[in-house]
């Protein structure tokens, strides 16, 4: 499998590649060359299978030789083994063929764990064929830093650099991170905001000659491809245990950066018969703007109930728009230099493609909240934040009540406790069991100045060989 640039002008370059780079040279995001197609008669033979076992029958064509298929299956047995659901994506249902798929059940509690725990062992094997070392560097504002180092603390040829800022995360969020234990991994609270910890990420990248040419950098952010492959899988977990492929389903994904809707797109495209997709935002509300009306234009950053969506621009969106335009990567790039200078538009008929695609809503907090109200009064069942913006919006576009409405629980309710006192319910969700310590654990962490020098050079000196 080949992987090509959404801006047309990078080297095309296998899996093993795709893994290691973030950025493809010409500022654009990896996506494959072509995908592979599943007819429905190989989907239905897929009933039954357990959750592994798919993940393999669908990831294997992208993964190709990189990692022969007896290891892949090992590999993956591994990844989903640490979930603490035997079905690793439980369905729960609300009410008459509406559904909730959990994707918490992971050790940081969130859908992020999916892709990431696979990625840390990815890294891994490929590093080891190759004798290659690398330097994660991440900042996080929440649960991408506790997802990466979870995935990560096994890894002998990684080591792992999280910045977040200091003071300015929620404490179950800093204790995800600074209470994991491993050589391999730095936690780094920057005195400063999150911009200016993406920032140092950022330039980092531009300019690796501080790790001195003996390492190198890698990305685990939402634009490596191999995390968007992850999240396809639970999407015909979904449908199989619902009665697909033989009826189809509509999906709702609470959306920040377009990482995890975009895979329900690709699943569709792969041959899952899908007849709905809609995008729920915050109030950070770009991707619905321009649904509603093909004007793609940042707005101000606003701080809501759920902040693990809380975003100006949409990163993965370059990955569609790319489709869009007919997968013409010279149009992509002139478009998305203008949308970093002002607002911008695309040919009508392009648009109406995508609204064929997909639906769209906003939620704000206050709806937010009287959904994780409404739903824990009818059913007892309590929704995180960003799982309830998923479910209001599922509810307002809900086109067709004989197709089975499933929205991706992307959070536990115990990583938002705020949200959840906020919206009047009384009871406070408790951590699960493997978390229950999480306040008495011993937390690492080194705060550093905001200043990028600094950071760097704490890098070059605390990685394993330096
Ligand atoms: C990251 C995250 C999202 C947004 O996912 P994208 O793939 O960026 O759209 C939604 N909910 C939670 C809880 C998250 O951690």
């Amino acid at each position: 499998m080949r992987y090509i640039s959404t801006r047309g002008e990078a080297p095309a370059l296998g899996f093993e590649d795709v893994l290691l780079t973030g950025l493809a040279t010409d500022g654009g995001l990896y996506v494959p060359e072509s995908l592979p197609h599943f007819t429905l008669e190989e989907i239905r033979s897929w009933r039954g299978l357990s959750y592994s076992e798919l993940a393999f029958n669908v990831m294997h064509p992208f993964v190709d030789d990189a990692v022969p298929a007896d290891d892949f299956r090992k590999m993956l047995d591994e990844t989903y083994s640490v979930f603490s659901h035997k079905a690793v994506a439980p369905l729960v249902q609300l009410d008459t063929n509406e559904w909730v798929m959990e994707l918490f059940r992971g050790p940081t509690l969130a859908f992020k764990d999916f892709a990431l725990q696979l990625l840390g062992r990815l890294l891994d094997y490929v590093l080891e064929k190759r004798k290659q070392h690398v330097v994660i560097m991440g900042a996080t504002s929440g649960d991408t830093g506790s997802a990466a180092i979870e995935g990560c603390r096994r890894c002998e040829h990684v080591d792992i650099f999280i910045l977040h800022p200091y003071q300015r995360v929620s404490e179950v969020q800093r204790r995800q991170m600074t209470t994991v234990r491993g050589e391999n991994i730095h936690n780094i609270a920057v005195r400063g905001n999150f911009d200016d910890c993406q920032r140092m990420v950022k330039e980092s990248f531009g300019n690796q000659s501080f790790l001195g040419g003996k390492t190198q950098l890698a990305a685990v952010n939402s634009i490596n491809w191999a995390r968007i492959m992850a999240q396809i899988v639970y999407y015909f977990h979904a449908s199989l245990a619902l009665g697909g492929p033989d009826r189809s389903m509509a999906f709702s994904v609470p959306t920040g950066n377009f990482g995890d809707i975009f895979a329900g797109y690709l699943a569709k495209k792969m041959g899952l018969p899908i007849s709905q997709l809609v995008i729920a935002t915050n109030r950070n509300d770009i991707l619905h703007r321009f649904m509603s009306g093909n004007k793609y234009e940042q707005h101000q950053l606003e701080h809501t109930l759920s902040p693990s969506m809380d975003i100006m621009v949409s990163s993965n969106f370059e990955r569609l728009l790319f489709d869009l335009h007919g997968r013409d990567g010279l149009a992509v790039k002139t478009l998305l230099e203008n949308a970093a200078k002002g607002p911008v538009s695309i040919e009508d008929y392009r648009w109406k493609h995508a609204r064929k695609l997909f639906d769209s809503d906003a939620v704000d907090d206050k709806a937010t909240c009287d959904t994780i109200r409404e739903i824990y009064q009818q059913n007892e069942y309590l929704l995180d934040p960003h799982t309830a913006i998923g479910v209001r919006a599922a509810r307002n576009c809900r086109r067709d009540q004989a197709v089975p409405m499933i929205t991706l629980g992307t959070a536990h309710p115990a990583k938002f406790p705020d949200a959840v006192a906020e919206s009047g319910v009384s009871v406070k969700p408790p951590l699960p069991a493997h978390m229950a310590d999480l306040f008495e654990r011993e937390e690492r962490y080194t705060v550093l100045d905001n200043n990028i020098a600094g950071v760097q050079e704490f890098i070059a000196k605390h990685w394993k060989n330096a």
